[in-house]
C-alpha cells in the first residue's frame, strides 16, 4: 500500500528539536496496542507535561495536521497502513495519580495517562465503593474517560471534572462531559489531560474482596493470555453481543491469524500473525452472520484507526 506522509521537513525538524528521542518517525504502532497489530505512525511523540502537549497541539492547529492520542492501546485496531500525522502519547506528569480520603469519601486526581488498574487498587484499599466495577480494565484514565469504560458501573458515574487540551485551545481547561454506554460526549480532538473523581466510602475489606473476585472471574471467562482488545462489539439493548455471536456459530472462526475466541465469543484473538485486515475481515463476517441470523446490527466497541488496505467494516 502506498503511504503518503502528511508531515513536511519543517514539521519533522521542529519535533526533533523540541522532543529529541521522544519524537520518532515511521514508528510501528503494533507493540503499543493490546492486539499487537498496526502499521507505522508518521510521527510518534511522547509528551511529558501540558506545555509540551500544548506545543504539539499548536503545530497541529497551525498546519491542520491529523492527530491521534494513544492510551494503553487496549481498545484499538490500528490499520496495517498505520496512522498519518502525529500520534501523541502522554507520559511524565500525565501519569500522576493521587488517591486520598476526606470526610465525604475517596477523592482522586489522575493525569490522562494514569493507570486505571493502579487507581482501582489504591482506591479500593481506602474503601472506594463502586471502584470494583472498573477492575481489570487495562486502560489509561484518559482512554477510560473517552470510552466511558466500565462493567455494571461506568467511570463517568464517578468523574467530577475533566480537564482537556485541544488544537484550538491548547492550554488545559475544564470541559463538561456527557456519558453514554461506552462513549462520552467529548469532541474527537479533545485530549484528556487530567480528571478528578469521587467515590463514596464503603468497607475497605469488602471492596478489596469484590475487586479481587472480579479479577479472578475475568481470568476464567476471558482469553487473557492471547493478544486481544476486549469486547469487539457493544452489547445491543437487552442482549449480549457475545451470546449472539456464539449463537450465530461464529466461535472459532478464523481469518489469517485472527480468531473468534473460544473462551469469549465477543473477543477476537491474535494467534500470532494476524494483520489488521484479518481482524477487520473477521469483524465484518461476524457482524453479517449476526445480522442474517437475528436481524441485529452489532455496533463496534473497538475503535478502528488509520489506514486499512480494504474498506473497514465500520469506523468510529
Ligand atoms: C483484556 C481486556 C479487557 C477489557 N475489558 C473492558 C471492560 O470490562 N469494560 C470496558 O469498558 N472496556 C474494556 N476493555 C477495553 C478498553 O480497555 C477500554 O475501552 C479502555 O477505556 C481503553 O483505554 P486505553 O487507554 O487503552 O485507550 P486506547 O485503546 O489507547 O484508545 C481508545 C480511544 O480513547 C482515546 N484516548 C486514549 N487516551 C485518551 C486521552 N488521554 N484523551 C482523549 N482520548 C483518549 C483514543 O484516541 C481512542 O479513540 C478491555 C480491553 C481488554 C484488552
Amino acid at each position: 500500500m502506498k503511504r503518503v506522509a502528511v508531515l513536511d521537513d519543517d514539521d519533522r525538524t521542529a519535533l526533533r528539536e523540541r522532543f529529541g528521542e521522544r519524537a520518532r518517525f515511521d514508528e510501528t504502532l503494533a507493540p503499543l496496542t493490546w492486539w499487537k497489530i498496526g502499521g507505522p505512525a508518521d510521527a510518534l511523540v511522547e509528551v511529558q507535561n501540558s506545555d509540551e502537549l500544548a506545543a504539539v497541539l499548536q503545530r497541529v492547529f497551525k498546519r491542520r495536521l491529523p492527530m491521534f492520542v494513544l492510551g494503553s492501546g487496549s481498545n484499538l485496531l490500528v490499520g496495517d497502513g498505520g496512522i498519518r500525522g502525529i500520534v501523541v502519547r502522554l507520559e511524565g506528569d500525565f501519569a500522576a495519580l493521587k488517591v486520598r480520603a476526606d470526610d465525604d469519601g475517596v477523592l482522586i486526581d489522575a493525569g490522562g495517562s494514569a493507570s486505571l488498574p493502579a487507581l482501582c487498587a489504591q482506591a479500593a484499599s481506602l474503601g472506594a465503593d463502586g471502584v470494583d466495577g472498573l477492575a481489570g480494565i487495562p486502560a489509561t484514565v484518559g482512554g477510560a474517560v473517552r470510552m466511558n469504560a466500565g462493567t455494571d458501573r461506568e467511570i463517568g458515574e464517578f468523574v467530577r471534572s475533566v480537564s482537556v487540551q485541544t488544537p484550538a485551545r491548547p492550554d488545559p481547561h475544564p470541559i463538561a462531559v456527557g456519558w453514554q454506554y461506552r462513549q462520552s460526549s467529548m469532541p474527537g480532538d479533545a485530549i484528556v489531560a487530567g480528571v478528578t473523581m469521587r467515590f463514596p466510602f464503603g468497607d475497605p475489606a469488602t471492596i478489596r474482596e469484590r475487586l479481587q473476585a472480579r479479577l479472578v472471574r475475568r481470568k476464567a471467562t476471558q482469553p487473557v493470555a492471547i493478544p486481544n482488545s476486549g469486547s469487539c462489539f457493544r452489547n445491543p439493548d437487552g442482549d449480549r453481543a457475545g451470546r449472539l455471536i456464539e449463537a450465530a456459530g461464529a466461535k472459532g472462526w478464523r481469518e489469517g491469524g485472527a480468531e473468534v475466541s473460544g473462551v469469549h465469543a465477543n473477543f477476537i484473538v491474535n494467534t500470532g500473525s494476524a494483520s489488521a485486515r484479518d481482524v477487520a475481515t473477521l469483524l465484518a463476517r461476524v457482524r453479517r452472520a449476526v445480522a442474517e441470523r437475528f436481524g441485529v446490527e452489532l455496533q463496534l466497541e473497538v475503535h478502528l484507526v488509520g489506514e486499512f488496505s480494504e474498506a473497514a467494516p465500520c469506523r468510529v
